[in-house]
């Protein structure tokens, strides 16, 4: 889906698909650096990081692994509760392993911040976090994040993965959600 094809819904395109790219190459290279001769595992925040997942694993050119776990810290609306719950755990043991949670936003923080202590706590060897997006004005908790795509405006932003309401996933690009479709 383009930007032109939500209508009304989006006021703005924040970043395109073409930058996105660009910006997940560069992300790519870094971790290939730094995780030479080590079996990565990527581990994915469903279901906002899809698409992040499937563009960062295929640009990497090392051998990876990937898990997935759903969280939820929302329910439907556009404000973080800081209430996270496990919906889905992962299949895989963390012990020992170099461990790499790929996320889509961080918003106030609170999300990675508790599964960063919730793998953590699994004895792997490492864990780190890359991001595409966080907004810095929206920030409750410091997060120590690796490797970033984008600082964005604190805004209700909608594509590449993220939703309201589910909606707008597959929009190409990162788009701000009109304030007129939440209110
Ligand atoms: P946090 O716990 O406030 O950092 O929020 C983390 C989660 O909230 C993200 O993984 C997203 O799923 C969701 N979220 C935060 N901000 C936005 C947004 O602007 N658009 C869509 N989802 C968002
Ligand atoms: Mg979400």
């Amino acid at each position: 889906m383009e930007f032109t094809d939500a209508g009304d819904d989006l006021t703005e395109l924040l970043i395109s698909e073409e930058q996105i790219r660009t910006r997940i190459a560069e992300l790519a290279r870094q971790i290939e650096a730094d995780y030479a001769g080590h079996d990565v595992l990527l581990v994915g925040v469903l279901k906002g990081a899809v698409m992040v997942m499937a563009d960062l694993a295929r640009e990497l050119r090392i051998p990876l692994t990937m898990d997935w776990m759903a969280v939820s810290s929302y329910g439907s609306g556009t404000e973080s509760s800081g209430v996270v719950r496990i919906l889905k755990d992962l299949d895989s043991d963390l012990s020992g392993r170099k461990v790499l949670i790929v996320e889509d936003i961080i918003d106030s923080g609170l999300t990675l911040s508790w599964l960063m202590a919730n793998l953590n706590s699994r004895g792997p060897e490492s864990v780190e976090i890359c991001a595409l997006l966080r907004k810095p004005d929206a920030a409750r908790v410091e997060i120590d994040v690796k490797y970033l795509g984008f600082d964005i405006p604190n805004r209700f932003v909608v594509g590449y993965g993220l939703d309201y309401a589910e909606k707008y996933r597959n929009l190409r690009g990162v788009g701000v959600l009109a304030p007129s479709v939440y209110a």
